[in-house]
């Protein structure tokens, strides 16, 4: 069997041999690497973390055992996340989101698409790593079945008041007459987060938002998909970890 996948996980176990993880458009599918696989130095960073890599293997789910990898093929691999500290417990973060996660049963490759994009903007010089983890909280939580009423405040209908709170609990948003209570952010936010929400995937990642407008997104995106995800992720907790050292 050959399968398309990147990989989100890796455990090592006994000397050379590892477990890893990979999602796919179908889900997520366990691997043992045996060390005496024909993974050559070659081939060897198309099983490592966050390569996406077309994996052929002997299916042994039937048996209730990991599918054991023959042979594996690098499509992709994304460099630029060598060397970037931040870039790296991101990835990290991302995939423990996608791993803790009940997927959904139809299939996954929206959400395989949305890590292998988030993963290539990741590695590129240059790129607002806040922005991007916002545009992947959102998106996933989408994609799991939460998705904020972002249409208008719930008590008067105002469409786009000029400040307004958003509420990750209950996942739509008051304007500041009629509530306040929840994360406070100006119009920009909230247009924002419809355009993270609500734009076809292809645009998604090319939006400018005002310096004034940034740090609610942040917030609302991390509080919501942790509330309705209703897990912890080490990963963040590390990435927080090291934003907050400075190694410069
Ligand atoms: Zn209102």
């Amino acid at each position: 069997m050959t399968v398309k996948g990147v990989v989100l996980s890796q455990k090592p176990f006994g000397e050379q041999d590892k477990f890893i993880d990979i999602l796919t458009e179908s889900g997520i599918l366990e691997i043992a690497v045996k060390g005496s696989a024909k993974v050559t130095s070659k081939s060897g960073s198309a099983s490592q973390l966050f390569a996406y890599s077309e994996f052929d293997i002997a299916d042994r789910r039937a048996k209730n055992k990991a599918s054991v990898l023959s042979s594996v093929t690098p499509i992709h691999i994304f460099y630029g996340l060598r060397n970037d500290l931040n870039a790296v417990a991101l990835a990290s973060y991302f995939a423990q989101v996608i791993l803790y996660s009940a997927l959904p049963k139809s299939g996954t490759p929206e959400i395989l698409r949305l890590m292998l994009n988030t993963l290539h903007y990741l590695s590129e010089p240059g790129h607002d790593e806040l922005v991007l983890k916002a545009i992947f909280e959102l998106r996933i939580a989408s994609l799991l079945g939460f998705q904020p009423d972002v249409v208008m405040c719930r008590k008067c209908g105002n469409y786009l008041p000029e400040q307004l709170y958003f509420s990750p609990e209950e996942g739509c948003f008051f304007c500041d007459s009629c509530r306040q209570q929840g994360i406070l952010m100006p119009a920009g936010t909230l247009q924002a987060i419809r355009y993270i929400i609500l734009q076809e995937f292809g645009k998604i990642f090319s939006f400018r938002i005002a310096e004034h407008c940034r740090q609610p997104l942040f917030d609302f995106a991390e509080q919501f998909l942790q509330y309705h995800v209703d897990k912890k992720f080490p990963a963040l907790e590390y990435y927080k970890q090291i934003k907050r050292t400075d190694f410069s």
